[in-house]
């Protein structure tokens, strides 16, 4: 694909509106942020400057593409999560950065457990922050914003069981879902079989990382164990066809974040990644950024990505982002309202002139 075709198709679906399903909140934060908090704070970085602290919590061209270099810049940020303030600012910005994008609707996910440790905050104090910092990037924006509450495998279930119920205690206030992230190998989703059981049975949705960096095998317990709806990555399913139709069978949707797989190892390139084959054996597919400025991306990359080294078309994007539409985390009316509004405004975009910038209701 020709550079003036990546641009036309850039500008395209900068144009778009867009979804996004799987966005971690700790991954999100604009190196601005990092620099001002810093300051404000006394957190000792290794540098000051936008360009020279780049390398040591982005993902820069030619270093390593592996899960341990990719979970090393979280070490960093993790010690920013020092204030009340600091929390909010983040979710606002967070909210701001994907409404810039042209984002309508975004679930995004954080750990409670990771923004709790640095200063023992409570878990409902630190979720009650997190609230507030999107109730205020929503305000004046056409963007809505629900959001999940991760738990990791490798962390303990004493652990999950605190996010599962303050999980429940904002349900009404903007969480919708629960997620188990974490590392994969070695470490089982069983010990939290009970807690997504709770959650599912008390009204909450569910989502599991699985089959990013442990095989299908993750996927299918995801599935027909935890009874999870959407999975995260999940891009090793195509190394297994039982696993596929378990999915096709479920109407199991898929979070695939195309960059975050590269950097972090689970794909060799671009070019390999299986986001074509997941579509063409029928899978249901959605287009995320997982941790956009750990990876330095917007949505609108991603997208170009797809229908560029990916080998996408554009009609594949778009059917995405209808994917999206029908499987967040909303009530079945808002869905479906989502879904029509989806339906119209892609349809008015034209993919082969120039981009025609869609209006919101
Ligand atoms: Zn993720």
């Amino acid at each position: 694909m020709n550079a003036a075709t990546t641009n036309q198709h850039r500008a395209l679906y900068a144009a778009l509106p867009k979804i996004e399903l799987h966005r971690h909140l700790e991954g999100s934060i604009r190196l601005s942020t990092l620099i001002d908090v810093a300051r404000e704070y006394q957190i000792d970085l290794p540098a000051y400057d936008m360009e020279a602290l780049r390398q040591y919590v982005q993902i820069t061209p030619g270093s390593p593409a592996n899960s341990a270099h990719f979970l090393s810049k979280f070490a960093v940020i993790r010690r920013f999560f020092c204030a009340p303030e600091v929390i909010q600012r983040i979710a606002r910005e967070a909210v701001e950065d994907a409404a810039a994008d042209n984002v309508k609707y975004m679930e995004l996910r954080f750990t409670p457990k990771a923004l709790t440790n640095l200063k023992h905050f409570s878990f409902g104090e630190v979720v009650r922050w997190v609230c507030a910092g999107v109730q205020e990037g929503q305000a004046g924006r056409d963007i809505r914003v629900r959001l999940i509450l991760s738990m990791n495998r490798h962390e303990s279930v004493i652990e999950g069981e605190r996010t599962l119920r303050v999980a429940l205690e904002f349900r009404d206030k903007g969480v919708v879902a629960l997620d188990l992230a974490g590392q994969e190998a070695g470490y089982s989703a069983e010990p939290f079989y009970s807690l997504f059981k709770e959650g599912r049975q008390s009204g909450l949705e569910l989502t599991v990382h699985a089959g990013e960096w442990f095989g299908p095998r993750n996927i299918r317990e995801a599935i027909e164990k935890m009874g999870t709806k959407r999975v995260g990555h999940g891009v090793r399913i195509v190394e297994d066809s039982t696993v596929v139709q378990i999915a096709r069978e479920a109407g199991t949707t898929f979070e695939v974040c195309p960059t975050s797989n590269v950097q972090s190892g689970v794909v060799k390139s671009a070019m390999h990644h299986p986001l074509r084959d997941m579509n063409q054996l029928g899978l249901k597919t959605t287009i995320n950024t997982d941790d956009p400025s750990i990876s330095n991306i917007t949505l609108t990359d991603e997208l170009t990505l797809a229908t560029g080294a990916l080998g996408l078309t554009l009609d594949d994007v778009k059917q995405s982002i209808l994917t999206a539409a029908a499987s967040t985390f909303l009530p079945d009316s808002e869905r479906a309202a989502l879904v029509n509004y989806f339906t119209d405004a892609l349809a008015l975009a034209d993919p082969h002139g120039e981009p025609n910038p869609v209006k919101p209701e």
